[in-house]
């Protein structure tokens, strides 16, 4: 069982993204960057189920610029066997994404595909979907809680209602939801045996792929400042201002 976990290189989550000038996206020049956190949930669940002896080899991809290894590297000292960095100059959309994940899981002859539900940078929340429709695999999306048996997955999804349970039959796709699992940190030792793991480039071009944007940027904006919340005395005060000043009742 090979398993295939797509990372994405995003701004950390701890850093507060500033609108470039000419607001045409966020500035990432001299701004740290890191692994997509429901990516490196991924990768952790998927180094899980090697460690419990139900899958072979876990292999990271990523799509993106050179400056994207470090986040492969990242992902191998927290256990991945293997990186495969698809070089492409600029940002590439979710259906290209897709289209070029597809191109590498065919030819690694994969089993199945653990990757982030969302990347926190564009929130699209559309690249596993895309990338299932494309295999024709199916797919369990915000998975909770994930187990192989009887060569199918059952994928636990938090729902309204509860938690619903799907069984796939494999190859699949599934995403990772919040919960899954908390990743590991990676150890002294395991980043500098993760220097010696092979990490292969590949030039998106030579994939055969059309990955051209489809969507145009309009503009980039700072979201509106909140306004400053203010203090009521009374139950009474509050309903005379969501009448007069809200006008919400
Ligand atoms: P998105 O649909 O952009 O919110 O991303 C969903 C998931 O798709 C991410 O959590 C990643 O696992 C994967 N993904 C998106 N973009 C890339 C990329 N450039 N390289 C590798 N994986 C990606």
């Amino acid at each position: 069982m090979k398993i295939i976990v797509p990372v994405k290189r995003v701004i950390d989550y701890n850093v507060k993204p500033r609108v470039k000038a000419d607001q045409t996206g966020v500035e990432t020049q001299g701004v740290k960057m890191s692994i997509n956190p429901f990516d490196e949930i991924a990768v952790e669940e998927a180094v899980r189920l090697k460690e419990k002896g139900q899958a072979s080899e876990v292999v990271v991809v990523s799509i993106g610029p050179a400056e994207s290894q470090p986040i492969l590297r990242n992902a191998m000292a927290m256990g991945a066997d293997r990186a495969v960095l698809v070089q492409t100059q600029d940002a590439v959309e979710p259906l290209g994404v897709a289209k070029l994940l597809k191109a590498i899981i065919l030819k690694e002859a994969a089993n199945l595909v653990i990757m982030g539900k969302q990347a926190i940078d564009d929130d699209m929340n559309a690249t596993g979907q895309i990338l299932a429709a494309q295999l024709d695999w199916p797919q369990a999306t915000f998975a909770s809680q994930v187990a192989l048996a009887d060569g199918k997955i059952e994928v636990s999804r938090e729902i309204d209602s509860g938690t619903e349970r799907l069984r796939l039959s494999l190859p699949a796709v599934v995403t990772a939801d919040l919960r899954l699992n908390e990743p590991r940190y990676a150890t002294m030792p395991n980043i500098m045996k993760a220097k010696r793991k092979p990490l292969e480039t590949i030039e998106a071009a030579s994939l055969g792929v059309d990955f051209a944007p489809r969507l145009d940027i309009v503009k980039v904006v700072e979201p509106t400042e909140r306004q400053a919340g203010i203090i009521v005395s009374s139950v009474e005060e509050l309903v005379e201002k969501l009448r007069t000043e809200a006008k919400v009742v």
